[in-house]
């Protein structure tokens, strides 16, 4: 067995200390290198191979350079893209083969989770130098060491990390380490380029990291319209539930100490790895002189992986706080270090120790992984787990790829007894979990790959009708009425419904309102999976093609079919909370089913309805049912025989 590092999470916290404790040896060594004996000869004899198939300068250049200074050589293709790859060959082979001529590979590659495959088939250890946006963990080990030697420690610091927060790997590792040594991060990206979920859900899960928003103020200094979060490890506080919206904004920032930065770390946007074009125009944090000359930055340091493009100004060069050049040279040494650690131990490790152990729960058979950049779309992966199960207190579920560390929405369950499948949806958890417990779950991509794996659907319960279409008229007037009743400026009101039913219940209370007031209010449609940063509007409305409702300065009543969970109308609420910041938002809905998660109250109700978790309540509309009958009835997932 091997010692490979393919994430940060590889390497335990002791481990760090004792590589940044060697790394400060062997910059002795580096300045004594004349002398004789000065550098160990920790890998004569050794052979490093580095596949780069991403362009790099100081990580390649560095490695080659320490391995070279602990007495081994390098051997090298110069350019993975004019190897064997061109000619097909998988990164499973190229790995299999080049670790018959080494005895460490160093891998940089372009797709997330590719430094995981490779390891997957090397025989010798094998370094991640950056996969795709996903980790870059030999980076983070010299941020922390020149971290460490700024500031003496790393624990209880405070770094703000800036920039492309989605797409960039160095950061993505960084935030990471500095939530083990309990450090206090200050997290500001550029608009739309925010930490991927699954990495706030590792903080979050792994340290009890928690986003909470910091006071614009401390930061006003650093960029325009920025959106800073401060990362602490958690208390009991159920405002966090909020962490994307600013609800609870006020609140929180009376509650929020000033802060003083310890680092301001800044990274450049990954234009290679940009997937749209949404970031068009963006506008990008600077830093400049004039940053630096606020007061309260008097003892930050700041920091950059480089390349840098435009983010740092070159008038900070000279400046005694600016640390990248420094970071840059402390490659070698620390490099040095973990390739002598290593080398050393070539026995006895499981494949990338913590990342990769099969953790209980994980899924043998899986969808696609939903990222599209992660190896396991490109490459056929032979270990049977490739996802783990993530499970929020609250009921919901998805899949964590073990490559990618990506998070695949739960599309199709299926049940390996039965041979029957069903469409994914919260109230369904129950039977997820207690199919899980029998190992029987399936977890399919679509109805089209359950139905080529020969599983039929599953047969629903009997349905029973509950709300008539008179009684649903007469519940929209009640809706309609009491929403009037609350809004004595019918001008500042904005109706959104929750595509699809919430949005022709919201078309029809908005007739409602012109006939009534003879006032045209206006409607907009939410699409809670789509999560941009406007609403369209109702689509049917003439002269509306490409218009958005404002939210800014309204009132806005978001309008949905039924609510259950709470986690659609949290999302709803996100969503127009990220199009503009209302003068109040409330919350309309046709039927309350009950067993909520979430600490939400809808302000108007059309009825009450207390139903068991396993039935499902559906809103029929005439807009949307085959047979033009407005109806809502309630059913068994899965029929109770059936499941029996
Ligand atoms: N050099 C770092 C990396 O390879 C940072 C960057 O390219 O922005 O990820």
């Amino acid at each position: 067995m091997s010692r490979h590092v393919l994430a940060i999470a590889d390497l335990a916290d002791e481990e760090i200390e004792s590589i940044l404790h060697r790394a400060e040896e062997m910059e002795a060594a580096l300045v004594r290198r004349g002398d004789a004996g000065a550098l160990p000869r920790s890998a004569a004899g050794r052979i490093m191979a580095t596949l780069f198939y991403e362009p790099s300068t100081r990580t390649r250049l560095s490695f080659e350079a320490a391995m070279w200074r602990l007495g081994g050589a390098v051997i090298s293709a110069s350019d993975m893209k004019s190897s064997s790859a061109s000619k097909g060959e998988t990164l499973a082979d190229t790995a299999k083969v080049v670790s018959s001529y080494a005895d460490v590979l160093v891998l940089r590659h372009f797709w997330d989770g590719a430094a995981r495959v490779a390891a997957e088939h090397a025989d010798v250890p094998l370094i991640n130098a950056g996969d795709g946006s996903h980790e870059h963990p030999t980076q983070t080990l010299c941020d922390l060491y020149t971290l460490k030697r700024a500031k003496g420690t790393l624990r209880g610091i405070t770094v703000a990390i800036g920039g492309d927060l989605k797409r960039g790997r160095t950061a993505h590792s960084l935030v990471r380490a500095l939530a083990r040594f309990k450090a206090k991060i200050v997290i500001i990206p550029a608009r739309g380029m925010e930490f991927p979920g699954w990495l706030l859900q590792k903080v979050a899960e792994e340290h009890g990291y928690r986003p909470t928003v910091a006071r614009p103020g401390d930061l006003k200094a650093l960029a325009r319209d920025v959106n800073a979060l401060y990362l602490v490890p958690a208390r009991p506080h159920q405002l966090t539930l909020f962490t994307d919206t600013e609800f609870d904004l006020e609140e929180r920032l009376a509650e929020a100490e000033p802060i003083t930065l310890d680092a301001l770390y800044m990274t450049r946007p990954q234009r290679e790895r940009r997937d749209d074009t949404t970031d068009d125009g963006v506008e990008y944090l600077r830093v400049d002189s004039d940053t630096f000359e606020d007061p309260t930055m008097r003892h930050t340091v700041l920091m950059h992986p480089l390349p840098r493009t435009g983010e740092i100004s070159q008038d900070l060069d000279r400046d005694p706080r600016a640390l990248y050049f420094r970071q840059a040279a402390s490659g070698v040494p620390v490099r040095m270090a973990l390739v002598e650690m290593v080398l050393a131990e070539r026995v006895g490790c499981e494949v990338g120790t913590a990342s990769t152990r099969a953790e209980p729960g994980a899924t043998r058979v899986g969808p696609r992984c939903a990222n599209p950049n992660c190896i396991t779309r490109r490459e056929e992966v032979q270990s049977e787990r490739r996802f783990r199960f993530h499970r929020e207190p609250a009921g919901r579920a998805h899949l964590v790829c073990l490559y990618c560390d990506h998070e695949t929405r739960i599309q199709v369950i299926g049940n390996r007894k039965s041979k029957r499948y069903h469409l994914y949806e919260e109230p369904m958890y129950g039977y997820l979990d207690a199919w899980l417990r029998e190992d029987a779950l399936v977890i399919f991509d679509s109805v089209k790959q359950a139905e080529e794996a020969a599983y039929k659907p599953y047969k629903l319960g009997p349905q029973k009708s509950i709300m008539s279409a008179q009684e649903i008229d007469r519940a929209l007037d009640e809706l309609t009425d009491a929403i009037l009743r609350d809004t004595p400026e019918l001008k500042d009101l904005v109706i959104v419904g929750v595509r699809t039913a919430g949005a022709f219940l919201a078309q029809r209370i908005v007739e409602r309102i012109r006939a009534l007031r003879g006032a045209a209010v206006d409607l907009g449609v939410l699409d809670v999976q789509g999560g941009g940063d406007t609403i369209p509007s109702w689509p049917g409305a003439p002269g509306v093609e490409g218009a958005n409702v404002t939210i800014a300065d309204h009132h806005v009543v978001i309008v949905d079919d039924v609510i259950n969970t709470g986690w659609t109308a949290k999302d709803a609420l996100a969503c127009v909370w990220r199009a503009g910041r209302p003068l109040s938002a409330r919350l309309a809905v046709l039927v309350d089913r009950g067993h909520r998660q979430l600490p939400l109250k809808p302000t108007y109700v059309g009825k009450h309805l207390p139903t068991a978790p396993h039935e499902r309540v559906r809103v029929r509309l005439r807009e949307l049912d085959r047979e033009h009958r407005d109806r809502v009835v309630i059913y068994s997932y899965v029929d109770p025989k059936a499941a029996a």
